[in-house]
């Protein structure tokens, strides 16, 4: 491992204290792993400073120094992006601060490492929803959100988090601070500077504070759990709501019967929402901020015609609050009880809402060809044609041999996504993932602009080196394990 320069941690030391530089192997190791373990980084020392004066200091420290640095938010990202390999790491745990509510531009102020939890509990204190929504939202945080453009449960009705930021405070590369703290809803001054870091996983600035937009909070909502034969009717009852519901419609996910089962079998207080199995199921939310709207008559109506037409084969309507927060348990869970089937091989892609339905169906078969045995378990957002099209190894199967099979099946699954005009890297990003897949699907000139992009922002490759695009020689590719 390359050390430091000399001096560099003492000058560290002044701008973010003592206590805030970490340098003790035990102290640093949470910072060098990925959420599921997929990759061992190294670093020589992670800083956690308070402002964002901070953050500009010591990225002028990295740079001038020529010393590699990434920023970590919650760690919870599912793609490699933040882990470092080499360099300095900078947590912006410490800038957790929420600077102002403005109830009448309906927008918060925010530093970057404020849990995204506590975003929506401030929001809805001030009277307004922040509608972020996303299976880790106790521990990631709004600049991890932001730098990862992340998506969720609510993008059908609010989109992702680049439709809820208005603007971005960013360190550049070389210490700069760009202040985009606008908050404004219109500004055709030049180029939009803000959507170059949203989804940029934190390769061309750090953000370290951001203004997101606040909505009305609902006041009245219904959810229903329906099951159906297939995949192509699930996605006829989408349309069908859409059409009657238009922006109530605020969640629409699909799961497999064999995503239920496995949260039935290992999740804890989980029942079945139906009295027999089906092999595909919709969890469905409306809402809206008019108190006591009609949602449940104008569900109810729709899952009744969806009955009539064999769209849907059954169908509940939560009775209660309690009951709504089961339907989402089973949701919830389903990722994380993946995990007790062995290895997974997981995708997270998307394609044109009206290819959901061919995609899932013909490439199930197309694995289940290719493996007999593989568990296929493809859920998520139908809304916006973002799955999670994970394969769980044959029961009984080696661990390491089905995961020897990463790239194989990487390449089965994808082709079928680009075939279909699809994107490989949906919601969790690129990060080092997916970084040499990209060569493969994306269109060469974006790719040739993004590097251009990287260059002229970073031209020493400091910040977060090796992620999302490869400039030269750097980190090599991605395989399990490694
Ligand atoms: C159980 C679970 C469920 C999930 N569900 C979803 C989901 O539904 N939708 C979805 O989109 N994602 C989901 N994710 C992935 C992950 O939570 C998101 O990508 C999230 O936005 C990452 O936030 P974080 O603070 O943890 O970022 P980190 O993991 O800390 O970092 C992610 C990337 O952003 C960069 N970064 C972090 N903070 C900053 C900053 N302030 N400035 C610049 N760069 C920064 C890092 O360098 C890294 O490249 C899930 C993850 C888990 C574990």
């Amino acid at each position: 491992m390359t050390a430091l320069p000399p001096g560099f941690l003492d000058q560290a030391r002044v701008i973010v204290g003592e206590a805030d530089v970490l340098t003790d192997a035990d102290a640093i190791a949470p910072y060098l792993v990925e959420t599921r373990g997929l990759h061992q980084g190294r670093a020589e020392a992670v800083f956690r400073p308070r402002s964002t004066a901070e953050v500009a200091a010591l990225a002028r420290l990295a740079h001038g120094a020529g010393v590699p640095f990434l920023a970590i938010g919650g760690n919870t990202g599912l793609v490699g992006g933040g882990v470092p390999f080499g360099g300095i790491v900078i947590s912006l745990a410490r800038l957790n601060h929420i600077r102002a509510v403005d109830p009448a531009n309906a927008t918060m102020t925010l530093e970057a490492g404020v849990i995204l939890q506590n975003v929506q509990d401030a929001a809805r204190k001030a009277g307004f929803l922040f509608p972020l929504s996303l299976g880790s939202e106790g521990s990631c945080t709004i600049g991890g959100n932001i730098s990862t453009n992340a998506g969720g449960t609510g993008v059908l009705r609010y989109g992702n988090t680049r439709d809820l930021v208005l603007g971005l405070e960013v360190v550049m590369p070389d210490g700069a601070v760009l202040n985009g703290l606008g908050g404004l809803r219109k500004d055709n001054s030049g180029y939009d500077l803000k959507h170059l870091f949203i989804g940029s996983e934190g390769t061309l600035g750090i953000v370290t504070a951001a203004v997101v937009k606040l909505f009305p909070l609902p006041r009245s909502r219904v959810t229903a759990f329906a099951g159906a034969s297939s995949v192509h009717k699930i996605v006829d009852l989408f349309e069908r709501l859409r059409a009657v519901a238009g922006e109530r419609l605020t969640t629409f996910e699909f799961l497999p019967r064999f995503g239920l089962e496995l949260v039935l079998r290992h999740a804890a207080k989980t029942r079945d929402p139906l009295s027999s199995a089906h092999l595909t199921y919709a969890m469905v939310e409306l809402t809206s901020p008019e108190v006591d709207a009609p949602l449940e008559d104008l569900l109810a109506e729709v899952l009744e015609t969806a009955l009539e037409a064999e769209e849907i084969e059954d169908a509940t309507i939560a009775a209660s609050e309690a009951q709504a927060g089961d339907f989402w348990r089973l949701r919830e869970l389903l990722a994380e009880c993946q995990k007790f089937e062995g290895g997974s091989i997981k995708h997270d892609v998307s394609v044109p809402i009206s290819a959901v339905a061919d995609f899932v169906a013909e490439t199930s078969l197309a694995c289940e060809a290719e493996m007999p045995g593989i568990r296929v378990c493809a859920f998520g957002h139908i809304g916006d044609g973002n799955i999670h099209f994970n394969l769980s190894q044959p029961v009984g199967m080696e661990k390491q041999a089905f995961l020897a099979q990463w790239h194989h099946f990487n390449t089965l699954v994808h082709d079928a996504v680009h075939a279909r005009g699809g994107s490989i890297a949906a919601e969790h990003g690129v990060g080092l993932n997916k970084r040499d897949e990209l060569l493969a699907y994306k269109d060469p000139v974006a790719l040739a602009l993004m590097v251009r992009i990287k260059q002229a922002l970073d031209p020493q490759n400091l910040l977060n080196p090796g992620k999302v695009v490869r400039i030269g020689n750097d980190l090599p590719m991605f395989t399990p394990g490694n």
